[in-house]
């Protein structure tokens, strides 16, 4: 495979990791383009109302990437950057996440282009009932089941579930992350963090690391990365950096993350927290830390920066947040990277606990879901690294080459090709 080059598009540097990996596994075309290539790809036009009586027109995606092990799956993000190629990069992204944690779904993934500070809750709820009315025709508990993502949460699971179910009928399994009284699942708010989290303890207990001897920088304080920090708090890891949209804030002794949702809570950003030193972003991304884990942005790790990332070890809470040519050098300089398809899979696998509950009309506790969370991701985790010591290979191209094989599988069952 030739070396990636450094202007990939999202969807470009997701083919560029599948065909590196393909390559190894001796995939035929016509798999091959079965693979790599999405299903459906839908556009819908969303104008909504303002408050002051204006309309404005915005633009919404859902691209069902395959659908060979289960129905599509996978969240909806309302962000700025969402256009189709990102989207297409990010439902790719959830085809293999599914495969390598052994969830029976196929990959998807839903984006609004918007940017959410500008919109006004009920703004945000027309918005939000407008797309999923636009997109319902393509969606089913047995066809393709949405959940949140970025800038998306509980709440807009309530207004998709209800708008979709007027049509309907009432179905809690149309979509995941619901709030509780609808249907959600205990623990899926905390989900991807403590998948992280247990993520980082399978490395820990592999290489015989103590908590309370690593460094952690958290990039990102949204639900993935606040819970994060959180749980790997609660853990004994020390975290010393953590940052958001208005800056970073650095503590070489550890930061105490029960003091600081208070301040977030007051202040609505970790900025300004008492006796820590702000940074930037990019200094949080390169400080000298034993663990780094982006939990924001995608490509926030790239050819400029990562000759100067100091962490020994990366861990993608964020999906794609390193590109193809930042991840060659990290592995020449032996830095471990652990791969948003496994890093992150705790929030879909939480996903597919709620799902079956929903069918099912039967409510587990939180210490049942945590301990079967436990149970896929450890699994996976320990798949992902045989497989790299097999193919003496990256966790990345592991993760990849498990991903592949069974969903390539599942197509020649079914004789897709
Ligand atoms: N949006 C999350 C992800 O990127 C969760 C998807 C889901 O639960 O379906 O994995």
């Amino acid at each position: 495979m030739a070396e990636p080059s450094s202007d990939l598009s999202p969807f470009e540097a997701v083919q560029y990791f599948f065909h590196d990996v393909a390559d190894q596994l001796g995939i035929d075309d016509p798999t091959r383009e079965v693979l790599n290539g999405t299903y459906r790809e839908i556009r819908v036009q969303l104008p909504i109302r303002r408050d002051d009586g204006r309309v404005d027109t915005f633009y919404g995606y859902r691209v069902q990437h395959n659908g060979a092990r289960g129905p599509y799956k996978g969240g909806v993000r309302f962000h700025q950057a969402a256009d189709l190629d990102e989207v297409r990069a990010l439902a790719s992204l959830m085809t293999w996440k599914t495969a390598v944690v052994k969830v029976p779904f196929g990959g998807a993934k839903g984006g609004v282009q918007v940017d959410p500070s500008t919109l006004s809750r009920p703004e945000n709820e027309r918005l939000t009932r407008r797309y999923m009315s636009q997109v319902s025709y393509i969606v089913g508990k047995k066809r393709d089941i949405m959940a949140p993502d970025m800038n998306t949460n509980a709440q807009t699971m309530a207004w998709m579930m209800d708008t979709w179910g007027r049509s309907y009928g009432h179905e809690p399994a149309i979509v995941t992350g619901k709030p509780l009284t609808l249907g959600g699942s205990h623990g899926r708010d905390a989900a991807t963090g403590r998948g992280v989290v247990m993520v980082l303890d399978a490395a820990a207990e592999q290489h015989g690391w103590q908590p309370e001897n690593l460094t952690v920088a958290i990039q990102g304080y949204g639900n993935v990365g606040s819970w994060t920090a959180r749980i790997a708090a609660e853990r004994g890891y020390r975290i010393v950096a953590v940052s958001d949209i208005s800056g970073a804030i650095y503590a070489p002794d550890g930061l105490s993350i029960e003091m600081l949702d208070k301040h977030v809570a007051e202040a609505g950003t970790v900025a300004g927290f008492e006796s820590t030193e702000p940074i930037d972003n990019n200094t949080l991304l390169e400080l000298d830390v034993d663990v780094l884990i982006p939990a924001a942005l995608g490509e926030v790790v790239h050819h400029l920066n990562a000759d100067r990332i100091r962490a020994g070890t990366i861990i993608e809470a964020a999906n794609h947040p390193v590109t193809p040519v930042a991840d060659s050098i990290l592995a020449d300089r032996g830095v471990t990277v652990i791969p948003d398809v496994l890093a992150n899979a705790g929030g879909v696998t939480v996903s597919y606990f709620e799902w079956t509950q929903n069918i099912q009309e039967f409510k587990w506790t939180e210490e049942q879901v945590n301990e079967q969370l436990g149970r896929y991701m450890r699994t996976a985790y320990r798949k992902v690294r045989e497989r790299s010591e097999d193919l003496e290979t990256t966790l990345r191209r592991a993760a990849f080459a498990i991903g592949i094989s069974e969903v390539a599988e599942a197509a020649h069952l079914r004789g897709y090709v």
